[in-house]
């Protein structure tokens, strides 16, 4: 298919990328600016060639998780807003790629930094994503005991978005009958309903975010974020994951 028979699925999505979808597999690099410039772009053309709103939440698992300081004695709500700061490291990683490849772009904090970021308002996100930048929710949702799957959703919700686009980077795909790392009979799902997938027990997003999702009808589609071209197929309805809903 060329470039110029996609239309977009949707026109305003959120796209939920883990942390560690910005490190090196082939280093210890922790943020690796030739990945990240790497996924900008093909997330800008993405963006531009289908002409749709687009919103990001990165997680920040390459620097900090909540539960590995907790192990290691640190007050969880105190290892939690670390992990929340990691998240916001990563999200000016991305808007500094972003706005290398021509993207304006904002990142809005749950957590007030005004010297670094600018506070998350819903209007004014809103308004950034109809004068056609990107927004960057950054700091997830400010509280603890989250991890960022379940902001993304909250987000999402709130600006309207039709979709929650989840980005692996493990090299699964979608959501599969098994693990098809372990199991090479797996099936690859083009649609599921929520209830099976919590039925399951399927390890798509953190429980939270899900249950989240099935409320408030948000469905999430699960593709694999790092195999070239994917961003654009996913947002033009392509058949690379699968559809929860
Ligand atoms: N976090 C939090 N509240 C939030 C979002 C994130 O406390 O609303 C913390 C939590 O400790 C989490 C860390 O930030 O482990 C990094 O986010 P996440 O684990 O989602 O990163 P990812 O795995 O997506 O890279």
């Amino acid at each position: 298919m060329d470039t110029a028979s996609y239309s977009p699925r949707w026109s305003r999505v959120v796209l939920k990328m883990s942390g560690e979808a910005l490190a090196s597999s082939a280093s210890d690099e922790t943020i690796d600016a030739t990945i990240v410039d790497r996924l900008a772009k093909e997330i800008v053309d993405a963006k531009n060639q289908l002409d749709m709103e687009l919103a990001v939440v990165v997680g920040g698992g390459n620097i900090w998780r909540g539960a590995t300081g907790q192990h290691a004695g640190i007050e969880r709500s105190t290892s939690d807003t670390m992990g929340m700061l990691a998240t916001v490291i990563n999200a000016l990683a991305l808007q500094e790629a972003f706005e290398k490849n021509g993207q304006p772009t904002r990142v809005c904090s749950a957590i007030q930094m005004a010297e670094v970021a600018e506070p998350y308002i819903r209007r004014r996100a809103l308004r950034h994503l109809e004068k056609g930048r990107i927004v960057i929710f950054a700091a997830g949702m400010g509280n603890p005991y989250f991890t960022t799957d379940t902001p993304a959703a909250l987000r999402a919700k709130e600006i309207g978005a039709q979709v929650l686009l989840k980005g692996t980077h493990s090299g699964v795909d979608g959501v599969y009958s098994a693990d098809p790392r372990v199991d090479t009979n797996a099936s690859r799902f083009d649609e599921i309903s929520f209830t099976e997938v919590l039925a399951k027990d399927l390890k798509v997003m953190d429980l939270t975010a899900i249950t989240f999702c099935k409320d408030n009808n948000l469905p999430i589609y699960v593709f694999d974020l790092m195999m070239p071209g994917n961003i654009k197929m996913a947002l033009a309805g392509e058949k690379v994951g699968t559809l929860i809903k």
